[in-house]
């Protein structure tokens, strides 16, 4: 007998008959004897529809009361899951996740977790039952309810899968797992077998968007064995888990790109101390996310400094940083860039295998593409590069280290 975590994510809870079917599933794994623990989130574009409906009647609603509200929508979902259950004769509670225990700190729409007292979720799996919790939801010790941010039902599921000491964490999602690259850009992707929680980090990160970033920290941590499979089939998904001697075996696991940022260069600042930190300050205190930078050699004592931001980030710069970042750096000008793409490919078999860089570098190069920024990690090489050939380069650079299902080496 195991004890078994497991998640349902919108898609695979968004109609009727798939609440049947995950219903099904669930009776399937509990009649093979496991004690079963699912988190669900709402249904598929319900947590969207709340946000519209309260951007209708109010510009800027109050947090608390958005948490109040999308709470709903997973509140919905659990108990359609325990009448679902019942209906085939299967033993099962619904919970919030207040009554799960799960106590967050107090601020709403990004909450984070601060402890969890799951002794009713003991007692209802003592009786026997599968207990569903509500995913992406908690509350304050003062009893507001809160939210753990977008997607945080991932981070519901692998909170509890620690403090209930679980043997497995099963995400259950549209996807079969976690691919070598977005499968609608490389056919020939692969699904992924094992990955490290440091790779999988890295690729979440980076775009390749299969599970929460938040709530794989959460698991690296804690310890937590993660599997992300498909809700629609019965194909072993993709292990994320500590990492082990021979992952780096294989040197690149991955290639993604993330086609959400743009180039921010503030350019001709009076080379001397002091600008740079004026700059990242001034982009810290707007919280505004700085990812990659570089800074060019000085002429004539002037340097050019360029970063990436996330694109929903740029307005925000443009109308209430702009001047002010003039003013305090002396800077003569500011130039955006959104047709940019940052391609990485990630693994941590590049700590011990040489000329991973070169590689990427020359594949690049013989396929015409200029790269305009550069950043590595121990086991990452981000490329940024014009967006217009951001898919090219993820082709081409699954192909040089020979990911696909066809040129895998044996
Ligand atoms: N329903 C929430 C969202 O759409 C939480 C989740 O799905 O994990 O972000
Ligand atoms: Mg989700």
């Amino acid at each position: 007998m195991a004890r078994i975590v497991q998640k349902y994510g919108g898609t695979s809870v968004g109609s009727p008959e798939r609440i049947l079917n995950v219903a099904r599933r669930i009776k399937k794994y509990r009649d093979q004897g496991n004690e079963m623990i699912v988190v669900v989130s709402a249904m598929g574009g319900e947590t969207d529809r709340l946000l519209s409906l309260a951007s209708q009647l109010n510009e800027s609603p109050d947090e608390r009361e958005i948490d109040m509200l999308l709470a709903t929508g997973e509140q919905q979902s659990v108990a359609l899951m325990a009448m679902a259950l019942h209906g085939l004769g299967c033993p099962a509670i619904s919970m919030t996740g207040a009554q799960a225990g799960i106590e967050t700190d107090g601020v709403h729409s990004r909450a984070r977790i601060r402890n969890i007292t799951p002794h009713r979720i003991e007692d209802s799996l003592a009786d026997q039952k599968v207990v569903i919790v509500a995913g992406f939801q908690g509350r304050t010790e003062e009893d507001a309810i809160t939210t753990l941010g977008r997607g945080g039902s991932d981070l519901t599921a692998v909170a509890l899968a620690a403090v209930l000491k679980a043997d497995l964490c099963q995400i259950f999602t549209d996807v079969e797992g976690v691919f070598t690259a977005d499968p609608r850009i490389v056919p020939e992707a692969r699904k992924i077998d094992v990955i490290s929680t440091d790779e999988m980090l890295e690729m979440a990160s980076l775009g390749a968007k299969v599970m929460q970033s938040r709530s794989i920290e959460f698991a690296k941590k804690f310890g937590v064995v993660l599997e992300v499979r498909s809700s629609l089939t019965d194909t072993p998904g993709t292990i994320i888990t500590e990492e082990s001697d021979d992952m780096e075996d294989v040197v690149v696991r991955g290639v993604s790109a993330d086609k959400n940022e743009a180039k921010l260069t503030v350019r001709h600042i009076p080379d001397t101390p002091g600008q740079a930190a004026k700059l990242f300050q001034m982009l810290a205190e707007a919280s505004v996310n700085v990812d990659m930078i570089i800074q060019n050699v000085s002429e004539h004592q002037l340097a050019d400094i360029s970063c990436t931001v996330p694109q929903a980030e740029l307005k925000k710069i443009q109308t209430q940083l702009e001047t002010r970042i003039r003013e305090a750096t002396g800077a003569e000008d500011i130039l955006y860039d959104e047709n940019i793409a940052k391609v990485s490919v990630v693994g941590v078999g590049m700590r011990s295998h040489s000329g991973v860089a070169a590689s990427t570098f020359k594949a690049l190069a013989d396929h015409g593409i200029n790269i305009e920024m550069i950043s590595t990690s121990e086991i990452k090489i981000s490329c940024v590069l014009p967006l217009e050939r951001a898919d090219d380069a993820v082709r081409i650079l699954h192909q040089t280290f020979k990911l696909g299902e066809t040129t895998r080496e044996t």
